[in-house]
């Protein structure tokens, strides 16, 4: 099985519930593309997308899980929680929850491991900072996240790895695509390594990624598509990106 295509849309804090106009335009756009498509809005919007897209192509998720299934956490939301309305996937570990909220790499894998048990696919991200990379420092990084915050339980049917190098996230840079090909190498080799079925993981770049940029990105070897921010919010530019993806 080679690793299926995905085009993910992070909405991070973005969008009311008329924001969905934009689900009803990608949508219109784009009624059976030839990729998977999430789009990840916040929280108290996943039901009304995900019942918007129903018997649609398109998939719903949630932007981060709590590990304990119910319980006194005020403020959180339990993986049973998000499946329960209609989510399909959750991201973990975006670099703005382990900057903002010091989610360390056990956190991630613990939540990946409710994510699992509440029937979610877990997109893990992975990603060095500027500084980390200047120090010689990101595949060592990539290699330690990776082991540290992808459960023994995961498979390329629950999981897949996004690598979005922290300083190329919403600033319009991005690594060279001979950067992004040594990461992505790195990880599908340690993946491999690890899982009987690593070299069939979806494996996402993200930062910075719009409808001009794409296509050169997805041609990198071991780029199954893209997590993509701020221009995952305009129909028109995730249509870009669904388009260079399922070219
Ligand atoms: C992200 O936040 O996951 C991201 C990749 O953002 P952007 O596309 O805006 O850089």
């Amino acid at each position: 099985m080679a690793p299926r295509k995905l085009a993910a849309g992070n909405w991070k804090m973005n969008g009311t519930l008329a924001s969905l106009a934009e689900i009803d335009q990608l949508l219109a756009d784009h009624p059976a593309p030839a990729c998977d498509v999430l789009i990840c809005p916040p929280a108290v919007l996943v039901h009304a997308m995900a019942q918007r897209a129903d018997g649609s192509k398109l998939m719903v998720g949630g932007q981060d899980c709590h590990a304990k299934t119910s319980g006194a956490h005020t403020g959180d939301i339990a993986a049973v929680e998000l499946k329960d309305v209609g989510a399909s996937h959750v991201i973990l570990g975006h670099s703005e929850r382990r900057a903002d909220h010091g989610e360390s790499d056990a956190d991630v894998e613990a939540k990946a491991q409710a994510a699992h048990a509440a029937g979610l696919v877990a997109v893990i991200c992975v990603g060095e900072t500027e500084a980390q990379r200047d120090a010689g420092q990101t595949l060592d990084l990539i290699a330690s996240q990776l082991a540290g915050s992808v459960p023994a339980g995961a498979n390329a049917q629950n999981t897949v790895i996004a690598y979005e190098p922290v300083w190329a996230i919403g600033t319009g840079r991005t690594p060279t695509n001979e950067q992004i090909a040594e990461v992505h190498a790195l990880m599908r080799d340690k993946l491999s390594a690890r899982f009987a079925d690593g070299a069939d993981f979806s494996l996402l770049y993200g930062g910075s990624v719009k409808p001009s940029n794409a296509a050169e990105i997805f041609a990198i070897a071991h780029v199954d598509g893209a997590l993509v921010g701020g221009a995952s919010l305009k129909a028109a530019d995730f249509g870009g990106i669904i388009s260079a993806l399922a070219a």
